[in-house]
């Protein structure tokens, strides 16, 4: 089949994960004791296909694929192991990690023995693929966009071997131009950035299924931590109408859930950073009506903790039948109002820096209470964090005993207005690093399997065995690696 543009992505991002986003973070690990294809059925299982073309797919490739329709190219997302199905000028490859230098990966890298990670190892496959070769040998040209674009001013040599033509950085809708240019086969530059954001008119509603219904509600956060390259874009809501329409077609395709997406889904609708009740109700009721189950992509402390009553009202909305809980990824970041204060001194707000740990505190309860189970992130290694910052999160994550929920710790990796500071690897962390590794993962085993019997419906039994296992296993060898700690 011939097309203009096809849109693609390594595997390990086609995929829904059972239903469940959160076991995505597992494609960061690198190939372990677990046979590939069970930790591939675990992790990221193949996504099942409509029509030969894939039933769900990523968010970022759906909103391109619309956007190039719209712009009257022909566009469309295929599963990477059909590329070689397609003639096509313009190869458009989606990545979010691709050499394994995010967060999450490289702190997988820390705690466990070195390896490319599967989802690098994926990415590479794809290069690789006969498919692939055989479209840049009939001279289509290559394009790479996404969140980890980033990596690739580290790896120039890499864009030569693959025949990568061009490194895209911004939001899509701006790409338009340079795909044009692409298509006539016209000489792309090797970094392009997008310099420019594009206002809710000019950014197409989806057209097919994304992967477990995930629909965009903003983009843009109002916190402007600086450690976080989402600082850079400029805060903007959808209004209504346009993600009901993302909801239609994501039920249209028979996808029974919804995954609201933006930086706070508790924002929604605001310039500042106090939740209004009455829009954050509304959106919720919306979701509801068109998905069995909903979740957000994230929300934050202050805003959980600045009107508790309305998680309680959210909770009245979500939790029926059909869910018993809902997740949301959340950054804690750190316990230290000092460390707020120097490097994300909007995150605490509406509160002060110094009421920030106490605040986690009380959002946490009533996330628990509500059952709002959050995975939440922190952050080691910042530039000029002390040891007395690192205490201080301990102290905090001891008191967090009986929040449900998962604690990730992620190492600081060089992005937004830090991204000329250094890395933070494995090599640097200091006994405090390692003891607060440990505590993390002693609240994350015992929370992990009280979750995961919560997280998994009846029909997924086999599934939720496997897990079981998995955990029990991963119990024996976290206990292996704590006798070997001295702290
Ligand atoms: S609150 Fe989260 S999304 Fe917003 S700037 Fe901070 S890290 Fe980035």
């Amino acid at each position: 089949m011939e097309v203009d543009v096809l849109l693609t992505c390594n595997s390990t991002l086609m995929s829904n994960y059972h239903g469940k986003e959160f076991l995505g973070f597992g494609s960061s690990a690198p190939p372990n004791w677990l046979p590939e294809f069970l930790f591939r059925f675990l992790f990221f299982p193949k996504m099942k296909k409509i029509n030969g073309l894939p039933w769900q797919a990523p968010y970022g490739l759906r909103k391109m694929e619309a956007k190039l329709i719209d712009e009257g190219i022909s566009a469309i997302v295929v599963d990477s192991d059909d590329v070689q199905k397609y003639n096509a000028r313009v190869i458009g490859i989606y990545v979010m990690d691709a050499f394994g230098w995010g967060p999450s990966s490289t702190t997988f890298a820390g705690i466990m023995k070195t390896g490319e990670p599967y989802l690098a190892k994926y990415f590479r496959k794809l290069l690789e693929s006969r498919g692939y070769k055989k479209l840049k040998e009939k001279g289509a040209k290559t394009i790479v966009g996404g969140p980890g674009v980033w990596q690739f001013r580290y790896k120039p040599n890499f864009l030569d071997k693959y025949g990568i033509d061009c490194v895209f950085d911004g939001e899509g809708e701006v790409a338009v131009d340079l795909i044009k240019k692409a298509i006539e086969g016209k000489n792309l530059p090797r970094f392009y950035e997008g310099n420019r954001f594009p206002s809710i008119e000019e950014i197409s509603t989806i057209k097919r299924a994304t992967v477990n219904g995930i629909v965009e509600i903003g983009r843009g956060c109002p916190r402007h931590c600086e450690f976080c390259s989402v600082t850079m874009r400029p805060l903007r809501w959808y209004p209504y109408e346009k993600i009901e329409e993302e909801m239609k077609v994501n039920e249209s395709y028979g996808v029974d859930s919804c995954i609201l997406h933006a930086e706070d889904v508790l924002l929604y609708g605001q310039k500042g950073v106090i939740p209004d009740e009455e829009k954050v109700l509304k959106l919720n009721e919306l979701a509801k009506k068109h998905a069995k189950y909903v979740s957000w992509s994230h929300a934050s402390f202050p805003a959980v903790a600045s009107n508790k009553k309305l998680i309680e009202k959210l909770s009245e909305i979500l939790i029926d039948e059909n869910q018993k809980w809902w997740g949301a990824e959340m950054g804690i970041e750190t316990g230290s109002p000092e460390l707020i204060k120097k490097r994300m001194p909007a995150k605490a707000k509406p509160f002060k820096p110094e009421e920030y740990p106490e605040i986690v505190k009380e959002a946490s309860a009533v996330m628990t209470d509500n059952n709002l189970f959050p995975a939440c992130t922190l952050i080691t290694g910042l530039p000029e964090e002390t040891e007395e910052d690192v205490i201080k999160t301990i102290e905090l994550i001891e008191e967090l005993k009986d929040f449900k929920s998962l604690i990730v710790p992620l190492f600081f990796v060089p992005m937004g207005k830090l991204k000329d500071e250094e890395w933070f690897r494995k090599e640097k962390m200091s006994d405090l690093h390692k003891e607060l590794l440990i505590k993390c993962m002693r609240h994350d085993l015992k929370w992990s399997k009280k979750i995961i019997n919560e997280y998994f419906h009846e029909k997924n039994i086999i599934i939720k065995t496997l897990y079981l296992l998995f955990m029990k296993i991963i119990e024996w060898e976290g206990k292996r690696w704590l006798e070997k700690k001295t702290i």
